[in-house]
């Protein structure tokens, strides 16, 4: 009798419910290390799938992949939220080359941007004329531009601890270059790729035109930053020479497609959810393993993590793969639409889209009340070295719940190495790091697990 009480009490005592915090997140931190499935998962989509631009076959198969996937953690409910996306599809390999004097050319390194048209006939070759912003358009006029290629060529700014801010400050050029250059009269946009590091790999990413009628679009290609830098040099020793590019990509009609949900119910507030998700589509160049796979698998471990070291949350804890966040935001937009429309309220939100590198920390967007209450969780996350904790933006597919979830949170990893790979033919899965990977996910559920406890009144821990 004796005996079987203390083993009673010994149960008792590996109760999640008397764990303190300190022993849950570091339950969660030991789990994901030593069994995480989170790089299981990405291997699977980089290397069985890989890159996966909405609506093609590859973000179909990723789609059944994480929907079985989900289904086979046991959790209470597992589905797929319709959305229709954009289909914009490359084609063939894209093809440049400056030309110096008539037939004596050197071939560059482009890729087309995403939603530009192609290029008419065999190709444009044109006089190029470089600039280092948008506004450099106006100062040169009509005049300077007209029937000319423009090159953008402002760099990511060096010396910006945070790659982010870096890629902020340059990618109006891509985004908007094409736009404004046909206003102009420019018949096609080369722009430096959105990378801190010289290299050979052409980065692509959206662009959009806006409101310029169809017939009036020029085709957008990123080039290399090694070959933006030889095209530099080449024009300012003679501004006549020549590039030719030919790009054959083409905006296809709308395709039907989803986001994968998957919900573990809460146990005393079930009308409360919390969103923890990532982008399930990604570029076609690459395998897409860090944007946004990482963030994806990391999601669905979190789940995963909780309920395998015994967690039963209060709350409704939900995994979103976004679809079409990176040439249309249709997942994003339709998850929140739905929201909306059911009166869901949704406390928290979480997103992982910033590459599956070494967890720093989480930047909030909430009220300054809220905030200095998840300061107070800070200390926790100490042993893990996650120390940023900074009121900012969170995560483009959540962004469109702000309104409704009170808090809303990007996990924040070191972003010094992402844009090495980011949108390019090496974002693959020799680019990640299991630990790295892993760290991130126990990261994110440590602060899933607080939200989920304490919720989000601020009287109420
Ligand atoms: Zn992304």
């Amino acid at each position: 009798m004796k005996q079987l009480a203390i083993i009673f009490c010994l149960f008792i005592g590996l109760n999640i419910s008397a764990q303190t915090d300190e022993e849950t997140i570091k339950q969660i931190y030991h789990t994901s290390l030593t069994n995480g499935k989170s790089y299981e998962w990405l291997d699977y989509l980089s290397n069985q799938i890989g890159g996966r631009l909405s609506g093609s076959l590859n973000a179909e198969r990723a789609v059944d992949y994480t929907k079985a996937e989900l289904d086979s953690l046991g959790l209470d409910k597992v589905w797929l939220q319709p959305v229709m996306v954009p289909r914009w599809v490359r084609g063939a390999p894209e093809y440049a080359y400056i030309e110096t004097v008539p037939g004596k050319t050197t071939t560059v390194n482009i890729c087309a941007l995403g939603s530009s048209v192609a290029t008419l006939g065999g190709g444009v070759k044109a006089n190029i004329i470089e600039v280092k912003g948008i506004d450099e358009l106006a100062t040169l006029g009509r005049e300077q531009i007209e029937g000319k290629i423009v090159f953008f060529n402002r760099p990511m700014q060096a010396d910006l601890i945070s790659t982010f801010s870096a890629y902020g400050g340059a990618v109006d050029q891509r985004g908007a270059g094409a736009k404004e250059a046909s206003k102009y009269g420019a018949v096609g946009v080369i722009v430096r790729s959105m990378n801190l590091r010289l290299d050979d790999l052409p980065h692509t990413g959206n662009m959009n035109y806006g409101d310029i009628p169809a017939s009036q679009r020029i085709p957008a290609a990123a080039i290399s930053t090694n070959d933006a830098e030889l095209l530099s040099a080449m024009l300012t020793l003679d501004k006549n020479i020549k590039f030719f590019f030919r790009q054959n990509c083409q905006q296809l009609s709308e395709v039907q497609s989803y986001n994968v949900i998957g919900q573990i119910t809460g146990s005393e507030f079930p009308e409360e959810y919390i969103v923890v998700g990532g982008h399930l589509d990604s570029w076609d160049l690459g395998d897409g393993s860090h944007d946004d796979g990482a963030g994806c698998v990391q999601s669905m471990d979190v789940l995963r993590l909780l309920k395998e070291i015994g967690v039963k949350p209060k709350r409704s804890i939900r995994v979103v793969l976004f679809m079409n966040e990176e040439n249309g935001l249709r997942g994003g937009t339709k998850y929140a639409e739905v929201a909306k429309q059911k009166g869901e309220n949704h406390i928290f939100a979480l997103e992982s889209d910033s590459g599956g590198f070494t967890p720093r920390g989480f930047s909030f967007d909430c009220s300054d009340e809220l905030f200095s209450k998840v300061l107070d969780w800070k200390p926790l996350f100490k042993p893990y070295l996650i120390h940023y904790f900074e009121k900012g933006g969170s995560g483009a597919d959540i962004g469109p719940l702000k309104g409704n979830a009170e808090v809303l949170a990007g996990l924040r990893p070191d972003s010094q190495r992402y844009f090495d790979y980011h949108h390019a033919s090496n974002d693959t899965f020799d680019a990640i790091n299991k630990r790295e990977l892993e760290l991130g996910a126990a990261t994110m559920a440590a602060l899933v697990y607080l939200f989920d406890k304490y919720g989000t009144s601020i009287n109420n821990h």
